[in-house]
């Protein structure tokens, strides 16, 4: 890191902590050369995937538009504010821990509905009837089968 006054490229890190919630070093550093001190500021770039849709349009990671999928899903349903956070919180987690830059929007779609399994079988239900457009009753019977089938199988190993 050169310093700031002079230029020069000897300098130390004579303080680092941690600041915002954990999320940035700040570090105190100084000059060899003119003896000043200035501070920097590090943070992880964490930014989340853009979203591909399917006709090939690329749309930023949009969370309200999560929310409230969520919101619609989970209607009259007996979950909580803070569990719909908590939801988004991973959710976002998963997509930053893919490291990718643009995923498309069916991962999402999957990564919503793994939460939703867990949370709530008709809000599950109701997403997953909205978000696949079940082509026939046959296909969405077979997916409640898989969902019961699952269920017990959770049950059982535990
Ligand atoms: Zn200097």
């Amino acid at each position: 890191m050169y310093c700031p006054f002079c230029t020069d490229e000897e300098t130390k890190v004579i303080d680092s902590r941690l600041v915002a919630e954990g999320n940035q070093v700040r570090r105190r550093r100084e000059c060899h050369a003119c003896g000043e001190r200035f501070t920097t500021f590090e943070t992880a770039e964490l930014v989340l995937p853009c979203v591909i849709k399917n006709n090939g349009n690329r749309q930023p990671f949009d969370e309200s538009k999560l929310r409230s999928g969520l919101r619609r899903a989970l209607e009259k349903r007996p979950v909580d504010i803070e569990t719909i956070d908590a939801t988004i919180a991973r959710i976002k987690h998963q997509l930053r821990a893919t490291g990718e830059r643009e995923l498309p929007s069916r991962v999402l779609g999957e990564l919503v509905m793994d939460e939703l399994r867990q949370l709530d079988d008709v809000a599950y239900v109701r997403f997953a009837s909205v978000y696949r457009s079940f082509q026939d009753v046959q296909e969405f019977r077979r997916e409640i089968e898989a969902m019961k089938k699952q269920k017990a199988q959770s049950q059982r190993s535990r």
